[in-house]
C-alpha cells in the first residue's frame, strides 16, 4: 500500500484493525481522514441499508469508513483504506466502498507521480508572460505530503504548504499544430501572510507529458484538500 509519509511511525490497534500512523499527529498527511465514531449497537435493530432485522443469524457489522450499522450482505466489501492508514483491507458498506475505490486510484497512481516531481516554469501572478529567462523549478510533493518543494540550482523558493492552497485550476489550454487542445499548466491560489496569492506552474514543451500528468495528479489531490478545508470550516 502507498506510503502515507515518512518519519517515525507507530502501529496502532483500533477496533477496526491495525493502523500505521505517524508518531506526531501534527505531521500527518493532509490526505488522511479520522476514523468515524461507531453508531452504538443498540441504536438500530435493523440494517441501515436494507432495513433487514438483526438476529442471531443476521448479525450487525459496522462500516469502518462511515461507522453506520449494516447486515453482513450490505457490508460485505473489504477494501483498502489508505486514508485511515489501515494495514489490511477493512469492511465497508456499498456506498463507502464505491467512494473509497475511486479515491484509491489516487494513492496507487497519482501520489507516486506527485512524489516523483516534475519540472515547471514557476511564476507569480505579477509576471504576465513566461519568458525564456523565467525560473525553472523541479516541483515535488514532500514525503509527508504536507508541502510542495521547489528545487533549482540557482534560485530559492519557499515551499508551499498544501493546507494553504485555496484553489487549483488548469491554465487556459492551448492548441497544438494538429488542432488538438492541450493543457499548458495550472494556477494555484493560496493563502499567505500578504493575503491571497497566485502562482502559475507552466509545463515545458520538453516534458509536456510528465508535466501534465503531475498537474492531473495535483487536481486529484486538490479534491482531498477542499474536503479537508470544508470540514475544518464546519467544525469552527
Ligand atoms: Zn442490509
Ligand atoms: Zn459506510
Amino acid at each position: 500500500m502507498a506510503d502515507a509519509g515518512t518519519g517515525d511511525k507507530r502501529l496502532v490497534k483500533s477496533k477496526s484493525g491495525l493502523r500505521i500512523v505517524n508518531m506526531r499527529d501534527d505531521v500527518s498527511s493532509p490526505f488522511l481522514i479520522p476514523e468515524p465514531n461507531w453508531v452504538p449497537d443498540n441504536e438500530y435493530g435493523h440494517c441501515m441499508q436494507c432495513q433487514g432485522r438483526f438476529a442471531l443469524m443476521n448479525r450487525r457489522h459496522h462500516c469502518r469508513r462511515c461507522g453506520r450499522l449494516f447486515c453482513s450482505r450490505c457490508c460485505e466489501n473489504k477494501v483498502a483504506l489508505p486514508r485511515m492508514c489501515f494495514v489490511d483491507p477493512v469492511r465497508m458498506c456499498g456506498n463507502c466502498a464505491k467512494v473509497t475505490k475511486g479515491e484509491n486510484e489516487f494513492f496507487e497512481k497519482h501520489l507516486k507521480v506527485l512524489l516523483n516531481g516534475s519540472e515547471f516554469h514557476v511564476c507569480d501572478d505579477l509576471d504576465s508572460e513566461v519568458s525564456d529567462n523565467s525560473v525553472t523549478f523541479f516541483c515535488r510533493l514532500s514525503s509527508d505530503h504536507r508541502f510542495l518543494h521547489f528545487e533549482s540550482d540557482t534560485e530559492v523558493r519557499e515551499s508551499l504548504m498544501l493546507d494553504k492552497v485555496d484553489n487549483i485550476q488548469t491554465l487556459t489550454p492551448g492548441v497544438d499544430p494538429q488542432g488538438n487542445t492541450i493543457g499548458t499548466g495550472m494556477a494555484v491560489t493560496y493563502e499567505s501572510e500578504n493575503g491571497q496569492l497566485l502562482m502559475r506552474f507552466v509545463v515545458q514543451t520538453s516534458n509536456r507529458k510528465q508535466g501534465m500528468n503531475w498537474i492531473t495528479a495535483m487536481q486529484k489531490a486538490a479534491r482531498f484538500l477542499y474536503e479537508r478545508r470544508n470540514q475544518s470550516r464546519l467544525r469552527s
